[in-house]
């Protein structure tokens, strides 16, 4: 860690995240304390002063707090899970992650997403499920987008200067739906080169049609969808909404897609090919 700054101000209420020039946002640190300091940083502000409640269920909405830690969110996920089958879903995402006992107890869900990283399973998870993300912005109001929206590229993000991931909402829908994921690397430990995750309505397979889970707009109700997530292999989190069993829907669907990741990791032709065969694995599994 080479860390040359002249301060660290901890955030007590909501009024102290307003940036002062050279200021940046500082969570567990598990990302920026392992890079250079970004010239022109000056300060960090920890998020963790605020106290955030981790983890709360209202209104049947399952709210994650943005400082969750991917240790907290895998133990009450793994305590949730009968109640909420959709919860299923974290432990293969947390495993996607290649994190020590050390990082895993400091990083955060909202850090991980915030890093907008093309292998980043939060997202993986969180568009699965159809959650929300509520971000505060510096005007002190409140905007929500999609999960699935708020990655626009490697390491960009829909999030303006001074805008604080507050929390991530799952919605019923998502936290009762059938859930699957295939992950694949080029070696036994290695970063993931795909990673395909996918919700179906909750119940049997073939039991009474419903929406996806937390719906998918301009779906037929009478058809089940699952939503199928592909990260890891595209520089952006690509959802994609396709009938169940209609596997013809879904190469249409992924023939479509042009951009993908290339990196060390993997090359965008094996990587088109792999997600086409894990994302067909879920989509069977799943209908
Ligand atoms: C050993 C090691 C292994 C790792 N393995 C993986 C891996 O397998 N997969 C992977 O995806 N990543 C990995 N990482 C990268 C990173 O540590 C994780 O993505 C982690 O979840 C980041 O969370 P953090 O709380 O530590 O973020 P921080 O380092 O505190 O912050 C990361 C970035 O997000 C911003 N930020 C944080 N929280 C918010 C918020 N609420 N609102 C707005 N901006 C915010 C910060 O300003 C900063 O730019 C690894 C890191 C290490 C050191």
């Amino acid at each position: 860690m080479d860390l040359d700054i002249d301060g660290v101000r901890i955030a007590r209420e909501r009024a102290d995240l307003a940036l002062r020039p050279g200021e940046r946002l500082l969570a567990g640190g598990t990302f920026l304390y392992s890079e250079p300091v970004t010239p022109g940083v000056t300060g960090l502000v920890d998020l963790l002063g605020l106290g955030w409640d981790p983890w709360s269920v209202s209104g049947g909405d399952l709210e994650v707090a943005a400082t969750c830690t991917i240790a907290t969110l895998r133990d009450r996920a793994a305590s949730a899970a009968e109640q909420h089958p959709g919860l299923r879903l974290v432990a293969p995402c947390v495993s996607a992650f290649l994190l020590s006992f050390k990082v895993a107890h400091t990083a955060t869900v909202g850090g991980n997403l915030c890093l907008g990283l093309p292998a980043g399973p939060m997202a993986a998870l969180f568009a699965a499920l159809n959650a929300t993300a509520e971000i505060w912005t510096p005007d002190g109001g409140t905007r929500t987008t999609p999960v699935a929206d708020l990655i626009t590229g490697p390491g960009r993000t829909t999030l303006a200067g001074g805008e604080v991931l507050r929390a991530l909402r799952v919605p019923p829908g998502g936290l009762a739906a059938r859930t699957a994921a295939r992950k694949l690397s080029l070696t036994a430990f290695g970063r993931s080169a795909v990673l395909v995750t996918g919700a179906a309505p909750g119940g049997a397979p073939g039991a009474a049609p419903g929406a996806a889970p937390g719906g998918v707009d301009g779906a037929d109700p009478a058809v089940r969808t699952v939503r199928i997530v592909v990260t890891a292999s595209v520089p952006r989190p690509l959802t994609l909404p396709v009938p169940a069993g209609d596997h013809d829907a879904l190469d249409t669907a992924l023939d479509r897609v042009g951009d993908w990741y290339d990196d060390p990791h993997g090359s965008p032709d094996w990587r088109a090919a792999m997600t086409r065969r894990l994302s067909h694995e879920v989509l069977e599994e799943l209908s």
